[in-house]
């Protein structure tokens, strides 16, 4: 299933560089999932909820926002969202266009427990 060997790169990417020290503390996990992605957001929560509690926290959640499916025309540079795959410009007619957004899985943030809270010694 590509949405599992997704979940484990991002898993990964997790822990190498962003919570190297304590995964466990994470808590929290955003993405932004494209339109156009080839990601089905339901299939990657599915994997996720099996996959990340092993390695993060065990309460670990997932949040995802889709984004639209948008192009830029490459001759008047108008930026539009593309709707049933028609890529042509709608201003001029043009079908020379460049997808500017909603191809794109991005982990967006990542929140993490907070550390130990700190022993203040009382002075007097
Ligand atoms: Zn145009």
């Amino acid at each position: 299933m590509h949405e599992r060997s997704l979940v484990a790169g991002l898993l990964d990417q997790i822990v190498r560089e962003i919570a190297p020290r304590d995964p466990r503390r994470v808590q929290a996990v955003t993405l932004e999932i494209g339109e156009f992605a080839g990601v089905e957001p339901l299939l990657l929560a599915s994997a996720f909820e099996e996959l990340a509690p092993t390695v993060l926290s065990p309460e670990v959640r997932l949040d995802w926002r889709t984004v639209p499916l948008r192009a830029c025309c490459e001759s008047c540079v108008q930026e539009f969202s593309v709707s049933q795959f028609r890529f042509v410009c709608p201003a001029c007619g043009a079908s020379r266009v460049r997808v500017v957004a909603g191809e794109e899985l991005l982990l967006v943030s990542v929140e993490l427990t907070a550390t130990e809270p700190r022993i203040t010694k009382a002075i007097a």
